[in-house]
């Protein structure tokens, strides 16, 4: 067997291990900020009110038009005690791409998933691998809206100091996230 193909052999699909982590530490350090579960404006109602604050905006002088949302508490209020999802079918797309995330270096697989560190050995032959359909989908919804919205003219809420940022201002503290 060639090389390359004995390697891919090796290669498992993703499978959740339900250990909660993902759903019990959603906020968390970012390159670009303190940020909790980024939220698409139409996932807001999913989610308690009260702890929903904007994530991304867009305006040339100020953050005049909000386009994303994020979660502000560290555990989803969806999630059962044994670490089973009460809306899965409804699961807002961070949900559905991770452990796909967008990082520093562009789009990556997030350490803290259990599943992930299993798999460390292999990595990273397995990202076009491991990353389902869901995944995909997910990952690039937000993309698009992102990219929809010309983010680089943008503005982050940042949870640390509870302040808009520039992004420019928020790329360069944070050593940038490539989009
Ligand atoms: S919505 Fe479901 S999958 Fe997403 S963080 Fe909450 S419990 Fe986890
Ligand atoms: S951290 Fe990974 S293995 Fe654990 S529940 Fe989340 S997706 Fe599943």
């Amino acid at each position: 067997m060639a090389e390359s193909n004995r390697r891919l052999s090796l290669v498992e699909p993703f499978k959740c291990y339900r250990c909660g982590y993902c759903c019990r530490n959603l906020v968390t350090e970012s390159p670009y900020g303190l940020v909790g579960m980024f939220l698409m404006p139409g996932e807001r109602r999913l989610f308690p009110k009260t702890n929903i604050r904007p994530y991304l905006a867009v305006g040339m002088n100020g953050p005049d038009k909000n386009i994303a949302y994020q979660y502000a508490e560290m555990v989803c209020p969806h999630i059962t005690e044994d670490n089973r999802c009460k809306i899965y079918d409804q699961r807002p797309m961070t949900c559905r791409a991770y452990p796909l995330i967008e990082d520093a270096r562009g789009i990556g697989l997030c350490g803290d998933c259990k599943w992930v560190q299993t798999m460390r050995h292999l990595l990273p032959f397995r990202l076009t691998k491991i990353a389902n359909k869901s995944m995909i989908q997910g990952y690039i919804q937000i993309i698009s809206l992102i990219r929809r919205n010309s983010i680089r003219r943008g503005w982050i809420y940042n949870l640390a100091d509870h302040q808009w940022h520039t992004w420019e201002e928020m790329v360069k503290v944070g050593g940038g996230l490539a989009l």
